[in-house]
């Protein structure tokens, strides 16, 4: 029975480096030496991660942000994994960031605030292309609009 607990607290926990969740030290993408790393799709929970999995379209790696910026609700880049993006991005072997946000009002200002705040670093940014109804969710995205998305990417 403690066994059983501490195998499931074991289990899932977020992964150290992109902060989706993992089940190993690192989640299975960041320990899969076949991703592409220099490239970080920045999105902003975990499920974000599975939704754009499923497409197949993307082979690089993920940064989870934990939220996205709401001064309504008193989150600033702070409360969020901004800070671990920067210094993941400090190694110069990442290109692109890819801004993958929902395309609501919250996700539009945190991409906005992002591409800011990247924009001084030498990698290209981009945010996913129009197409995802505007106000939904990534998540709820079929797979064919999230692949065409991720593909038509634009400079952010
Ligand atoms: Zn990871």
């Amino acid at each position: 029975m403690a066994q059983a607990i501490l195998d499931v607290k074991r289990s899932v926990h977020f992964c150290p480096v992109c902060f989706s969740y993992a089940t190993g030290d690192l989640c299975e993408v960041c320990a899969d030496p076949r991703r592409d790393r220099t490239s970080i799709c920045v999105v902003s929970e975990p499920r974000d991660v599975s939704a754009i999995e499923r497409t197949g379209a993307y082979r690089g790696l993920y940064h989870v942000l934990g939220g996205v910026i709401s001064p309504m609700d008193k989150i600033g880049p702070e409360q969020l994994h901004v800070r671990e993006l920067l210094s993941r991005l400090a190694s110069g072997e990442v290109a692109e960031v890819i801004l993958a946000t929902n395309p609501d009002v919250e996700g539009e200002t945190t991409a906005t605030y992002l591409a800011r705040t990247l924009h001084p670093l030498e990698v290209k940014v981009t945010r996913l292309a129009l197409g995802l109804p505007v106000g939904g969710e990534l998540e709820y995205a079929d797979e064919v609009t999230l692949a065409r998305a991720i593909e038509a990417r634009r400079d952010a």
